[in-house]
């Protein structure tokens, strides 16, 4: 009798295990799971809706989560994803470092994991896809440039854990440093803004204008989400309008902003572009299909020149969407027209 109950105990256990694996969720479905870092910045719910459209439309499992901007939470959530079943995972990391380990064992227990908007610095990763984050960072220097191309700077960087807050300033300094050389641009402060959080850049920049004595003639943020919460900061002291500043992300607050004459720029990244080619990737991995034969845009590229990182070795399948400099001549055309925005949002009150 006790042998029939073991038995029985095994085989209600491991029937359901076995249907598991692989993602073969009972109903034969495939699964994708999508680990977000946050919801605070405008687009990331957005793209997570977006998944989830598409999921239904092709008849997908599509898991997403949100780590709360918690990096170990975000490695939780990874493995547990692995434990559900996903045949792979999207993962936009809130730390490029710490989600390495996660997207290694994930890829151990043979599920791909792809690495989305933001790096995962592992040659685990099984693609990488981006936008062109070096030349975001141009286009907010150059957008500075066209208004102000001497004086007082202050760098605003993005969050120190994100690797595109590194690839973004590096554009920025490509542009920048010439005229720093020469004397014309004198950098008064330097500085990153933890978790990309407004609150944390408004604080900034009130102790900037507080050590400058106001003394600053332009603005480098690197998205639009920091660049408001520095324009409260601005705007207190009678600053805002006056002061160039950069953003990216062409959110809805950024383009009213911008037709209002506080943002200077910002830099339109068409995530209805991105989401669809990691998903399509993402089955495409799930079916064990080879997506750099299928994808002759997808190239190698070393871990060390993605991150500016001598010490990492390795290279990843890499996949980048061009980007758009946006300033008040273009937004309407290249934001509004485009459906990115709706009119009545970003032109409410103007
Ligand atoms: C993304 C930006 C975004 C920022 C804050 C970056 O990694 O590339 O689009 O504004 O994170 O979420």
């Amino acid at each position: 009798m006790k042998r029939i109950l073991i038995a029985l105990f095994l085989v209600l256990l491991l029937v359901p295990m076995a249907m598991f694996a692989n993602g073969q969720k009972d109903d034969g479905r495939i699964v994708i799971g999508v680990s977000f870092s946050d919801y605070a910045t405008e687009r990331w719910p957005n793209e997570a809706a977006l998944f989830t459209k598409l999921g239904q439309e092709k008849g997908v499992q599509v898991i997403t989560q949100v780590a709360n901007q918690d990096p170990k939470l975000q490695n939780d959530q990874i493995e547990n994803m692995v434990l559900q079943g996903a045949d792979v995972i999207v993962v936009i990391a809130q730390d490029g470092d710490a989600a390495a380990t996660a997207a290694a064992s994930a890829a151990e227990a043979g599920v791909p994991v792809i690495a989305y908007d933001r790096l995962v610095k592992s040659d685990k990763i099984a693609v990488y896809v981006s936008f062109d984050n070096v030349e975001v960072g141009r286009a907010q220097a150059r957008g500075i440039l066209k208004v102000k191309d001497s004086g007082n700077f202050v760098l605003l960087g993005g969050s120190p854990t994100d690797n595109n807050a590194i690839l973004f300033r590096q554009g920025q300094m490509e542009v920048l440093q010439p005229l720093i050389d020469k004397g014309q641009i004198k950098v008064v402060a330097d500085q990153w803004v933890e978790n990309w959080d407004p609150a944390n850049a408004l604080k900034l920049m009130e102790n900037i204008l507080t050590a400058t004595n106001n003394k600053v003639d332009a603005v480098v943020a690197s998205n639009d989400g920091t660049a408001l919460g520095a324009l409260q900061a601005l705007k207190a002291q009678g600053l805002a309008g006056k002061v160039p500043i950069s953003g990216q992300d062409a959110t809805e607050a950024g383009c009213k902003s911008i037709v209002e004459g506080e943002l200077t720029m910002t830099v339109f990244k068409d995530i209805r572009k991105l989401t669809p080619l990691a998903f399509q990737l993402a089955l495409e991995l799930a079916q064990g299909q080879d997506i750099k034969a299928n994808h002759s845009e997808i190239k190698d590229y070393k871990l060390s020149e993605l991150t500016l990182d001598d010490s990492l070795s390795g290279s990843v399948p890499c996949y980048f969407l061009p980007v758009v400099e946006v300033d008040k001549t273009n937004v309407y055309n290249e934001v509004i027209k485009t459906g990115f925005q709706s009119y009545d949002a970003v032109y409410a009150g103007v």
